[in-house]
């Protein structure tokens, strides 16, 4: 019996050309095709099917969304062939599904899964839910060699989410990509994420430093990052790039500053992000502080009182007063041990992370979405 096909790709995939090269296959061998797009689409002239190769060959039926089909056309045809199917109507869908059935000619649905919203077109829709076969058209994303799986709306060289779904005439506009290539540049109006209602955090421990190598407590003293704690924050200069954030902050320490900076980042410094203030005990060895207070500084489980310096209570309420007051969005925030622990504890999963990995959190909802190793 015959099928209803649909093979999608994305832009640039040489749907049209294997569209034009099967139906010259057909005609090989003295088969007859019936090919049929969208009117809609009529830059090269209505009934013109062009690849991006540069064969043209000429539609034998141009469609609108309610036109209807009339079997005479089809009669004797081994083969129907569509171009731009995700153009079609529902209506158009239905009837070329009957084609199959009541003539029992295949038809094979050449066109885009989903447009630059990253939805499915009606057409592409309708194909999903009723084809016999479907079959993806592969093609290699724009900026990298993964395989491309969206189409991205270039405006002025970055991604856009909005706008008409349909803008003939304008495909260099549009660019295939793959998941990560597509999160890079779509920007503020992401389609695959939430972040429009959401305060996402990617929470940065900076790198280690001289200190931290030696067992000194360092909280708002300076400290200088260890030839290590340089490489770890370079480390995450490639995890970061290809992520938008609406904007990077750090703590106004200089080595979350460094780290920042390692990493390929530019934040805007800022003081409710420091590290504790361990008041008289900064800048001593550990080993040399009363046992009971580092036990509970390490266990994060009770309170600590720290002799001129700041108690977990009082670091969350500077830093929770400092995030609560963000706009939905993704921010990159490097920060330290005690601060991120303090967020992770208010977040129910207490959690201190190493030099240079990051903890993803979703503010909003409150919960660790992941972390970054
Ligand atoms: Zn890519």
């Amino acid at each position: 019996m015959a099928k209803l096909y649909f093979r999608y790709g994305a832009m640039g995939s040489a749907k049209t050309m294997n569209l034009l090269a099967v139906a010259h296959n057909y005609e090989q061998q003295g088969k007859r095709v019936v090919l049929i797009k969208p009117a809609l689409d009529d830059r090269f002239g209505a009934d013109l099917i062009r690849s991006r190769a540069g064969l043209v060959r000429r539609a034998d039926i141009c469609v609108n969304a309610d036109t209807s089909l009339n079997y005479e056309d089809f009669r004797g045809a081994d083969c129907v062939i569509v171009d731009e199917c995700q153009f079609l109507s529902e209506y158009l869908v239905h009837q070329l599904r009957n084609i199959t059935v009541d003539l029992d000619i295949p038809v094979i649905c050449y066109g885009l899964r989903t447009n630059f919203k990253t939805r499915l077109f009606e057409g592409s829709k309708r194909l999903m839910e009723l084809a016999d076969s479907i079959e993806e058209v592969k093609t290699t994303c724009a900026f990298c060699n993964r395989k491309a799986v969206y189409n991205i709306k270039l405006r002025s060289g970055s991604g856009c989410a909005t706008g008409e779904e349909i803008e003939l005439g304008a495909e260099e506009l549009y660019q295939p990509t793959c998941c990560r290539c597509f999160e890079a540049r779509i920007g503020a109006q992401n389609p695959l994420r939430d972040v429009d209602h959401l305060v996402e955090l990617w929470l940065v421990r900076h790198g280690e430093t001289n200190e931290n190598a030696s067992g000194i407590l360092s909280g708002h003293i300076e400290a200088e990052l260890s030839p290590r704690g340089i490489e770890q924050a370079r480390a995450l200069k490639p995890k970061l790039s290809n992520i938008y954030f609406d904007h990077v902050y750090a703590s106004s320490l200089k080595r979350a500053l460094d780290t920042a900076h390692y990493a390929g980042q530019d934040p805007e410094p800022v003081d409710a992000l420091r590290e504790f203030c361990f008041g008289d005990y900064d800048g001593r060895p550990i080993r040399e502080l009363p046992k009971d207070w580092v036990d509970a500084l390490y266990t994060f489980t009770t309170d600590f009182e720290t002799p001129n310096g700041e108690n977990i209570a009082m670091v969350n309420a500077r830093v929770t007063s400092f995030l609560n007051k963000l706009a939905p969005g993704r921010y990159l925030i490097f920060a330290h041990g005690g601060v991120i622990r303090t967020i992770a504890k208010n977040l129910g999963a207490d959690r201190f992370i190493q030099n240079g990995t990051a903890l993803i959190v979703d503010w909003t909802h409150r919960y660790i979405m992941g972390t970054v190793e």
